[in-house]
């Protein structure tokens, strides 16, 4: 594909990683099963075993499936290298793990994704390197947290379950006067709605499982970088052995290609869901980067381009039946990890088991909510069954 620096992201999101006539004109790039790769000769063997061989060597390797895949996301992020792994979880990990020896140090913002938090404080520090968390909201305080050993500042935005949007340049700013690596969880927004790199990240980790593959039914993760830390990163991951299957990066990168209508409508739907429960009497606070009342929002209007489809909204305090009637009867939105489907998701959370630097003291019950791709009044018209079912019961 012919493409210039300014070709935009829905643009690339449609062309970027396919060469139909490479392949007899069909538009989607072929599916390659493959372990054993063939070399015909010594000599071409040999070559595939030199560092610096950067064709198809053997099937964990990568395919040229997972080449268009890789190309795609790394084309929509405008960054030099991204590379598929089999979770948004393994891309976490390897990405920190490919930045940190024993007697490193990393800060990791308080608000983060639990399984990386677990990995960071249960794992990690059984090789020696430690952890410390922060309130991404007081960027200020970084400065005194940051050691002499301190390798990478690993953020999220918005926070996991909580959605407060924290302010990534002045934190990557002050990771980089101390020399330190800014890694991005961009899970949320993806890269139509956070320019990451442009923002001072160094490196993305983004769990391809939500808005790339888009129906729930693929695991998946990518790191995406710059040339300067894309040798370390592939070297880490296949060290683990941290690769990902050809139907999956197929179906992942189907996925991709309508990932911003998707997306458009997930937002839309979610927006008027959150303004609407505003105004319930039910609500003790809506959690959406993009209403007025959620802490970041004014970080969010200057850094981001949009808004995903999931946010969080608080009842006041009801009773464990009342919660469970309100949830039970619930006609679209199903209820189970995960998110980014074309499908409505809620799902009961509880923060404050989660948070060492800050505090989550709201009374109520948090739910998450994702809002799919149905239309937004049935999704109105099912919550408001469920306040009535609460109200029954009050
Ligand atoms: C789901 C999720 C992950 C992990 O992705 P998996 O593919 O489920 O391992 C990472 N970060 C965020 C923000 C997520 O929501």
């Amino acid at each position: 594909m012919k493409r210039g620096a300014k070709t935009r992201k829905k643009t690339l999101i449609t062309h970027a990683g396919r060469d139909p006539h490479a392949n007899h004109g069909v538009v989607n790039p072929p599916v390659f099963h493959a372990s054993t790769i063939l070399k015909p000769s010594l000599d071409a063997l040999e070559a595939s075993r030199k560092a610096d061989f950067k064709g198809y060597r053997y099937g964990r390797r990568g395919t040229p499936t997972t080449r268009s895949f890789e190309e795609a996301v790394a084309a929509i992020y405008g960054a030099d290298d991204s590379i598929a792994v089999s979770s948004g979880l393994a891309a976490i990990c390897s990405a920190i793990l490919s930045q940190v020896s024993a007697g490193d140090h990393v800060l990791i913002t308080d608000n983060v994704y639990l399984p990386t938090r677990k990995f960071a404080s249960g794992f990690l520090q059984r090789f020696g390197v430690e952890s410390t968390f922060f309130d991404p909201m007081r960027p200020e305080e970084l400065d005194a947290l940051i050691r002499p050993e301190t390798r990478v500042v690993y953020l999220e935005a918005p926070g996991t379950m909580t959605f407060e949007v924290c302010d990534i340049p002045a934190l990557a700013k002050i990771a980089h006067e101390h020399g330190a690596t800014v890694i991005m969880d961009n899970t949320w927004a993806t890269a139509l709605y956070f320019d990451a790199f442009g923002h001072g990240v160094d490196i993305v980790v983004e769990a391809v499982t939500k808005y790339i593959c888009g129906h729930s039914d693929v695991m998946m993760g990518a790191i995406v970088s710059k040339e300067a830390h894309a040798d370390a990163i592939r070297d880490c991951a296949m060290m683990q052995g941290n690769c990902s299957g050809p139907d999956d990066l197929y179906l992942a990168q189907r996925g991709l290609r309508t990932m911003a209508v998707r997306l458009a409508e997930n937002q839309a739907n979610a927006l008027e869901l959150a303004k609407w429960l505003e105004t319930r009497p039910e609500i003790a606070r809506v959690l959406h980067p993009a209403l007025p009342s959620c802490p970041g929002h004014d970080i969010w209007k200057r850094d981001f381009t949009g808004a995903s489809g999931l946010f969080s909204f608080v009842l006041k305090p009801v009773s464990r039946a009342a919660l469970a009637a309100f949830l039970d009867g619930l006609e679209y939105y199903g209820m189970g990890a995960s998110w980014g489907g074309y499908e409505s998701l809620i799902l009961p959370g509880d923060p404050s088991g989660a948070r060492s630097a800050t505090s989550w003291d709201e009374p109520g019950q948090l739910l998450r909510i994702h809002a799919g791709l149905e239309d937004v009044e049935d999704l109105k018209a099912d919550l408001e069954a469920g306040f009535e079912r609460i109200g029954a019961l009050a």
